[in-house]
């Protein structure tokens, strides 16, 4: 019996490449409102822009009000919930 030729061999040894452009900043304005700047601080630092407009008409800059992600999301999921709150 003549064993059967793999093609699909050489598609075994594909790597996982590590994802770092997914990596942002969040700036979180005193209203409540973030802004979200796509990329690395050192690529914005780079094109030496350190101030963005919040919606309230705010300047935010990433050494002042740059906030950990995670932070960030809870204290919007717990805006979210007082909003919720108000609306019932
Ligand atoms: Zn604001």
């Amino acid at each position: 019996m003549d064993t059967p030729l793999s093609f699909e061999s050489w598609q075994g040894d594909e790597e996982e490449h590590s994802v770092t452009w997914s990596q942002r900043i969040i700036l979180e304005c005193r209203c409540g409102e973030g802004v979200i700047l796509l990329g690395l601080e050192a690529d914005w630092r780079t094109e030496k822009r350190d101030a963005f407009e919040c919606e309230c008409g705010e300047t935010l800059s990433i050494a002042s009000n740059r906030v950990d992600e995670t932070a960030f999301s809870v204290k919007q999921l717990l805006r979210r919930g007082h909003e919720a709150t108000f609306g019932a």
